[in-house]
């Protein structure tokens, strides 16, 4: 057998390698930190799967948390990451934390110890080789320009999305539509045709003068080196534009003009703060024009200072650095290939995911769909019920037509709904309270099966 060429020996390159590997394919990863002089802006080491910022892989609760499922699918799957992080845990209460340079150490000697893995330390600097028949790019959120500039040209679209600043996207059942009510801006059609398609929570002048103070007064992320990109115009962060004086929320996208409170119809807002929904369930709903840069710690606690957003749910925070990624739904199949050159698939943060355990759960894909491929006997990616499905339905078709499409973390906004039980499998009632929290268990449950059905069919 011929090998599949890997680019990247991130957290996705190195997933994909080992699963390539484990399916009796011979595999070459090319990583160019460790050819000197070669580096990225946010990585200190020449480790494979180093981890950039946190040590954490977020919560392991598979039953009622999103990405703890998602730990579950990939162990499950045989994930030399999770096996890597679960052998070099510290402890975090219920999150997977880990040694970073224990486990990216691990994660190195595993796959240099593996027979069919072989690690040449190199850029790819443009379109890999035609001989390559099959490749996986996983080259990450920070990509060697001169292999971005290639694949740009390749995918014919006018820019590799540049990711500057995002804004934060609330669960929408955690709105509350006895004070927010759906309309567009002078009744014109939203995103997917529908003229109710954005929710609306309106301020009178002391909400809206505290939200401003809270929004001055809250700690802020700093630049670090490699984050020193100019500000897009149009995407300034909230606190940029409150700086710049107490009125420019009110007259940009906090106007409170075309929209009337059918509750107060007489009574003009003050200030309307107005969600966009974000995928094709209707389950997610991103803030517009609500891109910050405040700390992940603050923003719930100021966003829930908006009348409506009290108990808002956050599927993402808002946050603001350099992101490479591909506009995967124009570009992708839904087996990861480019549409363009099949014989390219991409893995991780630049296919439009975001974070560690997400990237390493498309390479994880990436690797098996390859792997099956080479060995003649294709394979599917997993339905949408589970949450690689989940993921790999996001980056490749699951958002809205029209709107644009942004990296995202799993969440349980992304997988089919189901209702929220009232009676557990003993027929007892289940508290109101409780419900959300049982809705989850069952999604998680369900997922497994799926993922369970699915293995045993590959
Ligand atoms: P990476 O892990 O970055 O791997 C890509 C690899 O490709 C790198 O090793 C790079 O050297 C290599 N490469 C690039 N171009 C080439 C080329 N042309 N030839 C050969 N090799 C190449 N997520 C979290 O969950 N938690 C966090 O705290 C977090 N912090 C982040 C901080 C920063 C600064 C950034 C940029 C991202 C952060 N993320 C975080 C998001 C994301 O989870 C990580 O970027 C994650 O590492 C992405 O995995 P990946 O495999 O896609 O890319």
């Amino acid at each position: 057998l011929s090998p599949i060429h890997v680019i990247g020996g991130g957290l996705a390159g190195s997933e994909a390698a080992w699963q390539i590997a484990q399916a009796g394919v011979p595999v070459v990863i090319h990583e160019m930190r460790g050819v000197p002089g070669v580096k990225t802006d946010a990585h200190h080491t020449d480790g494979l799967a180093e981890l950039v910022c946190s040590n954490s892989f977020r919560s392991d609760d598979w039953e009622h948390n999103a990405v703890g499922l998602l730990h579950a699918e990939m162990r499950a799957l045989g994930s030399i990451i999770m096996a890597s992080g679960d052998v070099n845990q510290v402890p975090a209460g219920g999150a997977l934390a880990v040694d970073r340079e224990a486990f990216s150490r691990t994660v190195t000697d595993r796959l240099h110890a593996h027979p069919l893995v072989t690690v040449v330390r190199e850029e790819i600097a443009g379109l890999p080789p035609e001989e390559w028949d099959s490749v996986i790019v996983a080259s990450g959120p920070l990509t060697s320009p001169a292999l971005a500039e290639a694949i740009l040209s390749l995918s014919g679209e006018e820019a590799l999305s540049f990711f500057d600043a995002i804004a934060p996207i609330v669960h929408a059942d955690s709105i509350d539509f006895d004070i927010a009510w759906r309309q567009s801006r002078y009744d014109k059609e939203g995103p997917g045709g529908d003229a109710a398609a954005y929710v609306n929570c309106p301020m009178d002048k002391a909400q809206y003068e505290a939200f401003i103070d809270a929004l001055l007064d809250g700690p802020k992320a700093e630049f670090k080196e490699w984050e020193n990109v100019p500000y897009f115009d149009g995407c300034l962060p909230i606190e940029v534009m409150a700086e710049r004086g107490r009125e420019t929320l009110r007259h940009g996208p906090m106007k409170p003009v075309g929209l009337t409170n059918p509750r107060d119809p007489l009574v003009k807002s003050y200030a309307i703060v107005q969600l966009r929904q974000d995928n094709a369930l209707g389950t997610l709903f991103n803030m517009v024009g609500f891109q910050t840069k405040l700390k992940h710690g603050a923003q719930a606690e100021v966003f829930r200072m908006i009348p409506g957003l009290q108990n808002a749910q956050f599927a993402r925070l808002g946050g603001l650095h350099r992101n490479t990624y591909l506009n995967s739904p124009q570009l992708l199949d839904r087996q990861l290939r480019m549409k363009a050159m099949p014989r390219l698939r991409f893995a991780g943060q630049v296919t439009g995911v975001e974070g560690y355990v997400e990237s390493a759960a498309t390479g994880l894909l990436a690797g098996r769909l390859a792997a099956a491929e080479r060995l003649g006997k294709p394979l599917d990616a997993p339905a949408a019920h589970t949450a690689i499905g989940a993921l790999v339905e996001h980056i490749t078709g699951g958002h809205l037509t029209g709107s644009k499409f942004q990296p995202m973390n799993i969440n349980y906004g992304l997988l089919p709904p189901l209702d929220a039980p009232k009676i557990d499998e003993a027929g007892v009632k289940i508290p109101l309270k409780e419900r959300g929290r049982a809705k989850k268990r069952l999604m998680s449950l369900r997922a497994l099966r799926e993922l369970e059905a699915w293995r045993g069919a590959a």
